[in-house]
């Protein structure tokens, strides 16, 4: 199919051909090899260009083995974290890697117990993912690859001293994808902190 073409793996595009989806989109087709090679991306992409695959393919394709949390992505709202949750828990079908979600305005209870089953992608916001790691839920030592979403509407809505908190306890040799609508300088330099030698895609 067009996305093995990219370097997708039969089972991955298999999930993706039973989602219905016959080409890649535009960032698809240009994030999907560099995030395969193992690369940093800085992306100014909008919600409904397809982003959400753009990285959640290739991520799935690199994480190998499974129970330890690979990889984190951060989301400025709990709507935009279940979305990608959902999102990418379509496209595991036919791997045995785990997802789960946390977001504030609830209880911790279920969200302490999903983290303890050894779950490899988590979706988060902000806060209550540093709440959890304060109370020794959640670690982010293993993380292999990051993503910082929407990274715009994070800073917006004042989660800029959260997410470097975050940054800082992921390890130092990791994949970092950045997404963002704008890149004012606040942003650019962001950018320029948290990722090595990105490949910049802008659609
Ligand atoms: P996103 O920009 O990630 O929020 O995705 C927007 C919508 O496009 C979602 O409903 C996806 O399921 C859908 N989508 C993503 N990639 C493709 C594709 N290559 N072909 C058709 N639909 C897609």
């Amino acid at each position: 199919t067009a996305f093995s073409k990219l370097g997708l793996d039969d089972t991955i595009a298999f999930a993706v051909q039973k989602m219905g989806y016959n080409d890649p989109t535009p960032i698809q087709a240009q994030a999907i090899p560099v995030v395969l090679a193992g690369g940093d991306v800085i992306g100014s992409a909008q919600t409904g260009t397809g982003k959400t695959a753009a990285f959640a393919l290739p991520i799935i394709q690199r994480l190998g083995g499974h129970g330890k949390l690979r990889c984190l992505v951060l989301e400025p709202t709990r709507e935009l974290a279940l979305q990608v949750e959902e999102a990418f828990n379509k496209y595991i079908l036919f791997t045995d890697l785990r997802t789960t979600v946390v977001y504030g305005g609830v209880g911790y209870g279920k969200q302490r117990d999903d983290l303890s089953r050894g779950i490899d992608i988590l979706a988060a916001t902000p806060g209550r993912l540093l709440d959890l790691m304060e109370q020794g839920d959640c670690s982010l030592a293993d993380v292999e690859i990051l993503v910082l979403d929407e990274v715009d509407r994070m800073l917006d809505m004042g989660f800029l001293p959260d997410v470097k908190r975050i940054v800082q306890q992921c390890p130092k040799a990791r994949q970092t994808l950045f997404f963002t609508a704008t890149l004012p300088p606040e942003i650019a330099s962001l950018a320029g902190w948290a990722l090595t030698n990105p490949v910049e895609i802008k659609i």
